[in-house]
């Protein structure tokens, strides 16, 4: 950590939020500023192949301030690879991940920094309210979390997002898990170090609407259950186990019903189509539940970079160089001495 001023870097993902940057970097930017003792900051905004004009007004920003730094991904890569690009491209001695739409306030970041200065590694966000957001996307983040808690061999922190600051420590320690499927707030939380929470109200977006698609928010659940548990693995074991024991009793009845009572006949198409079919559906779902985590390793095997940048600005080193996985920044740390 520098010695008199430390620098602290803010990551902010941005996709399609045109409406709303221009406003996030004025109130971070007024935040960052108010820190008392003082910091220097910088902002990482992570364009996640916006298709609307967020590219533009990032350029914007970034021409009239040094401190806003842009990093533009070849394509949308999600925002869990939008953050991760930006982790790699921050240099401060604490990164700061916040989201560009002012749902989280930055204003809240001054607390975090106060709690780092006085010595804890990663101090995460914890939603004490989420205002502005429908009762069914409530209920399913709640549920959500509390299942991965009950499944996950790591404690995951409930309620909270990637609004979180990291000390450099750790974020070098984030840099080193290049796995593809990201559940970054659990691989924080995995990582250990010195932590703390942070509670805040949530508030409204500021412009816009969710980016999270349905179908995104499912890929993550699973992102989240498959990288932190291999419960669901076993759940089919102990299926297979109980029915057998279950059928092996039924047999001996039959037997025996047989051998009391030799005339008799076993009626059951009902009881037998349903029983059939039961288990045709628990036999699917639990190759589906094997396939979900070969895929994994299947991907995780092909050992891809993780995201391609475009280009970037207000980078001293390099400016606009393709192919740059990141990570590894042998770039300037400690700041280019703003
Ligand atoms: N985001 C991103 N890539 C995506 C989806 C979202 O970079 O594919 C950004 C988005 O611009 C925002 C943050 O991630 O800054 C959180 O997304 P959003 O607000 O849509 O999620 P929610 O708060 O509704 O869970
Ligand atoms: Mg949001």
């Amino acid at each position: 950590m520098s010695m008199q001023t430390p620098l602290v870097s803010v990551v902010a993902p941005v996709f399609n939020e045109e409406d709303g940057i221009a406003e996030f970097y004025e109130r971070t930017t007024n935040a960052m500023e108010t820190i008392t003792p003082p910091v220097r900051h910088e902002l990482v905004f992570v364009n996640d192949g916006s298709v609307d004009g967020s590219l533009d007004v990032l350029r914007k920003i970034a021409s009239t301030d040094r401190r806003a730094r842009v990093v533009d991904l070849s394509r949308n890569f999600g925002h869990q690879l939008a953050i991760t690009s930006g982790i790699d491209n921050a240099t401060g001695d604490a990164v700061v991940v916040i989201d560009a739409d002012l749902q989280d306030p930055p204003e809240v970041i001054a607390d975090m920094v106060q709690k780092w200065r006085d010595g804890f590694k990663v101090v995460y966000g914890v939603r004490t309210q989420r205002a502005g957001e429908n009762r069914f996307k409530l209920w399913t983040a709640k549920t959500f979390y509390r299942v991965l808690n009950r499944l996950s061999d790591t404690p995951l922190p409930v309620d909270s997002g990637d609004f979180r600051l990291m000390d450099r420590k750790v974020v070098d320690a984030l840099c080193e898990l290049r796995e593809e499927n990201r559940y970054i707030r659990g691989m924080v939380s995995w990582i250990g170090f010195s932590q703390t929470a942070l509670e805040y109200a949530r508030d409204p977006r500021y412009a816009g609407e969710t980016k999270y698609t349905m179908r995104k928010m499912v890929k993550f659940a699973v992102d989240g259950i498959t990288s932190f548990s291999e419960k669901p693995l076993r759940v089919s074991i102990q299926m297979g186990l109980i029915t057998c024991f279950i059928s092996l009793f039924l047999a001996l009845v039959i037997v025996a019903g047989k051998v009391l009572e030799p005339t008799s006949a076993l009626p059951g198409y009902a009881s037998l189509m349903v029983v059939v079919l039961f288990f045709g559906g628990v036999q699917l779902l639990s190759i589906g539940l094997l396939g979900e985590y070969v895929g994994r390793i299947y991907r995780e095997s092909k050992r891809r970079p993780l995201y391609f940048v475009a280009e970037r600005l207000n980078f001293s080193s390099d400016e606009g160089d393709a192919n740059e996985v990141g990570g590894d920044s042998d770039d300037d740390r400690d700041g280019d001495g703003r």
